[in-house]
C-alpha cells in the first residue's frame, strides 16, 4: 500500500517510563543541533527528529514539564523534559506547527538517518564534526 508509512507510528519514551508518546506517519531525519541552549538541556549537541504537533499523542504525561526557555533564538521556545528522571524530550516553539522530539528518546527500530547539522557556529570546543552531512552556522535552510 502506497500510503501504509502515513500510517506508521514510532513510539518514544523518557528513562523512567513516566512520559510516553507516540507520534503517527513519517518522521524527518535526524538533525544534531549545537546549540548552546541544547548542549545545556541534553548535556552534549542535541539529536531531534520533527513532526507535526498534532502527530503527537500522549500516552503517558505524569512526569512531563515544560520549560520556556528564554534564550533560545527561535520565539516562545519550550523545552519538554521528564520531571522524575530527568530525560530531555522535546523542543516546541509554540504557535509552530511542528515539535522537535529528542531521537534519544525514540524507541528503535526508527529506521531514521542522521541528514545534517545546525547551529554549528556554537558548536562545543571538545569534539569535531567529521561526517560529510550539511553543516550551517545557524538555522537549516533549505
Ligand atoms: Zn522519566
Ligand atoms: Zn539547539
Amino acid at each position: 500500500m502506497a500510503d501504509d508509512h502515513l500510517n506508521k507510528i514510532t513510539k518514544g519514551r523518557c528513562l523512567c517510563g513516566q512520559v510516553q508518546f507516540e507520534m503517527q506517519g513519517e518522521l524527518r531525519g535526524i538533525v544534531n543541533c549545537h546549540c548552546s541552549k541544547c548542549r545545556k538541556f541534553h548535556g552534549n549537541y542535541g539529536a531531534y527528529t520533527s513532526v507535526k504537533v498534532e502527530k503527537v499523542k500522549m500516552t503517558q504525561e505524569k512526569g512531563l514539564k515544560w520549560f520556556r526557555s528564554p534564550t533560545d533564538e527561535t520565539p516562545n521556545v519550550h523545552r519538554g523534559f521528564c520531571s522524575e528522571c530527568g530525560s530531555s524530550l522535546f523542543w516546541h516553539p509554540r504557535d509552530q506547527p511542528f515539535i522537535a522530539v529528542a531521537a534519544g528518546s525514540l524507541v528503535e527500530p526508527t529506521t531514521l538517518k542522521t541528514i545534517g547539522h545546525v547551529w554549528c557556529s556554537q558548536k562545543a570546543d571538545f569534539y569535531e564534526i567529521k561526517d560529510d552531512l550539511p553543516q550551517f552556522d545557524e538555522r537549516w535552510i533549505a
